[in-house]
Parts: C-alpha cells; structure tokens; sequence
C-alpha cells in the first residue's frame, strides 16, 4: 500500500509469468500474471517456478503483498510456496536442540502478506510448510472464498496453525452469488464470482476507485476570493462536488473519470456467473486452452472438427478461443488477452514465425466473436493497461 499512497495517476501494469495450461513446455511456464499497482506487486495464480519467473521479469519479488489464487489446481499454485520460502525468508534451520527464532513468530502481525483463495487453499499452504519442515521469516494470511456449498468454519485440516499463519484469515461467504469487495482501499478493490470448470474456481475483477478530474483553479479562486470563501472548499470541488457561494453563483467541481476495470479468470468452461460484476471491463484475461486449426496445426487430428474440438475442451473445463471472444463480446469488454495455451502452441511467436502464424491463427478465431483488440499472452509479456480515450483527457 506504501507505494500508492499520495499518488494522483495510478499505474496499472501487467507482466504475464507463465500461460501454460497443464503442461510447461521451453516457451511456456505455468500460470501466474503480476499485477504492478504502481510499485506493489498483486499476483494471481503461482504456478509451478513462479519465483525463477520473477526472478527473470522486472516484477520485484520483494515488492509482492497479495496473492490471488484462482483454483487449487497444481498448474495455478505448485509454485506458491517455493516462492513463500524465498520472499519470508524460509530457508535453513537449526540443529541439535539450537532453537530456531521463527518457531516464535507473532502470528498477529499488522502486516502479513496476504493470500486469496479457494476452500484448500489455506490446507495447502498450511500442510505443505508443515511437511517440508519449512520456517518462515515473516508472517501470511489466507483469506478464503468460500462457496454456499462449502463449510462456513474450519479449514479443510486438523494441523494447528503455522507458526508464521496470522489467525485472521477470514471466511468469506457469498452475497448474492458474488464475493463484493473482498479487499479495498482508496485505489482499488477487488471483487471475486465464481466461474465454472472441473473444480471450485474463482475469477476476480480489480476495479479503479473513480479518479478526480483536473482542477482548473482560475475558475473557481476568484469566485471564492470574491465572496470570502474559505479556499478550503477547493478540495471538496476536487473530489467533484459541486458548491453553491453566499451570493448564490453555483461551482462546479471538475467530474471524476470512472475507475479501470480488469477482469482476471481463472480456468473455465463458462464464465456465466461472473459476467454482471465483469460487465464493460477494460480488460478480460480469459483462458483459450485448446484451439481447432486445421490449416496451421500439422498435429490437428483428421476426424476433428470445430465442434468436436470444443466439445472435447468444455468437457475438460476449458474454452476454445470462439467461447473466450464471444464472452468478450456479452460483457462488453473493451480489450481481451488470452492465456493458458494447451504446450502444443509454442510461446515464443515473438521470434518464431511459425509460433506466430498459430497465435494470430488463435486471435482469429476469437475474433470471429468479438470486435475488440485481442492479445494472446506470451511468458514476460507486459503493458500498462490505459486509461480509455475518451477519458484521456483527465489522464
Ligand atoms: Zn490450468
Ligand atoms: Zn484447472
């Protein structure tokens, strides 16, 4: 939080880790995506050797405070807590009775980093630092999701908390079908709806706080000086008010510009409960596992067919390229990047041209959907997502 404070233009920033779908291959790792909100780190999904990923972008691992897991799937969280062990300091120990100082850690510390997730997600963390016998430096915290058919109390485990666990790791229920404003503050929140694929997953949306317009100064001072007002009232007129003056002239603050929204899901096969809370995004991030491209893939099986290839995807809970820029087109989402790429689609079509020929062969297909700017995400990939034009001006 640290380094938003005091900023008046938020940086949004995404640097894709890995999208892979199950299996990595020489271009691509497993899930992950790096959100800089200025200089913090948000992830999203940590797939297996998240941090080496980290370790070769300019995302900085020691700027990481939250981590947001879609799915308890290994391909999205293997690599969660390799990389809890390097940023908390988990490695070494002690030996011959030497006591260790982080079996005393203070479990309620103000400051732990913060982990989101599925039911699971905190018995994964808790059983898997337990088991390897791994101490860390500085506390975390799992906040978990949790859907109406799951226990509203435990935690999915009988092991006692971790010595570096905060015990304030909320259960948070459903409101009307979606999880509101699981995390806010005067930038951004974070809001979360379940999505549908073979397991419990979750899609989150990140939404800008409106952003005060530009102020204009000569338009109101002399106003105010002119009728003895306080100038104080200028930071009223700044968040957008609008003030009547004792001689009855109405000002009117300058009109905040609404907020950025990204839309981030996980793995899915149909996206339908999330697509009120995803409605006119700025960005969706939506899987395209597998793809039918007979003309480009030498692999593409004779008998396949469009339909037979999206049967065989929805029935492992995925989505073909078609199904990711049609639900594009029914949220009215101004930009769609697509992730999670079955390993027989190599991800280097940066510099292969043939690996480039399959991802616009890919983009095409969903374009047979959607009019809006497409992207198939490549490892370390990243762009700054804009400020829309038509709100440019206040930019
Ligand atoms: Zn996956
Ligand atoms: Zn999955």
């Amino acid at each position: 939080m640290a380094g938003r404070r005091g900023l008046s233009s938020t940086s949004l920033n995404l640097t894709f880790l890995g999208t892979a779908s199950a299996q990595p291959s020489s271009t691509r790792n497993h899930s992950a995506l790096a959100l800089r909100l200025n200089s913090d780190v948000w992830l999203f999904d940590c797939g297996e050797a998240t941090q080496h990923q980290v370790q070769r972008s300019k995302v900085k691992m020691g700027k990481i405070e939250k981590i947001f897991i879609t799915h308890t799937h290994g391909d999205h969280i293997f690599g969660l807590l390799p990389l809890l062990a390097t940023m908390l300091n988990g490695a070494g120990g002690t030996a011959d009775g030497v006591e260790d100082p982080r079996t005393h850690m203070v479990q309620d510390s103000p400051d732990p980093l913060e982990i989101y997730g599925p039911l699971g997600t905190r018995a994964y963390v808790r059983n898997g630092l337990k088991y390897t016998h791994t101490l860390l430096g500085a506390p975390y915290v799992v906040h978990e999701l949790r859907l109406p058919s799951d226990p509203p109390d435990g935690d999915h485990t009988s092991l006692a908390l971790h010595a570096a666990e905060s015990p304030n790791g909320r259960n948070i229920p459903q409101t009307n079908g979606v999880w509101s404003d699981v995390y806010h503050d005067t930038i951004v929140s974070v809001s979360a709806a379940p999505i549908l694929h073979s397991v419990p997953c979750i899609g989150y949306v990140v939404t800008e706080a409106p952003v005060p317009g530009k102020m204009d100064p000569a338009k109101y001072i002399p106003h105010l000086k002119r009728t003895k007002t306080p100038m104080s009232v200028m930071s009223r007129l700044q968040q957008g008010e609008s003030i009547e003056l004792s001689d009855g002239t109405m000002l009117q603050g300058p009109l905040k510009r609404p907020g950025r929204k990204l839309v981030i899901l996980g793995d899915t096969y149909d996206p339908s409960p999330i697509a009120e809370l995803a409605s006119s995004a700025d960005l969706l991030i939506h899987e395209a596992t597998n793809a039918h491209l007979p003309a480009l893939d030498s692999n593409t099986k004779p008998e396949d067919t469009f339909e037979s290839v999206e049967a065989r995807t929805k029935s492992r809970g995925h989505s073909t390229p078609q199904m990711a820029g049609a639900f594009a087109a029914r949220i009215g989402a101004r930009k769609l990047v697509l992730n999670h790429f079955s390993a027989r689609y190599p991800g280097n079509d940066d510099v292969d041209p043939t690996a480039k020929t399959i991802m616009e062969g890919i983009a095409g297909l969903a374009e047979e959907h959607y009019s809006g700017k497409i992207i198939c995400a490549r490892d370390f990939m990243s762009f700054d997502v804009n400020v829309p034009q038509e709100h440019a001006w206040n930019k």
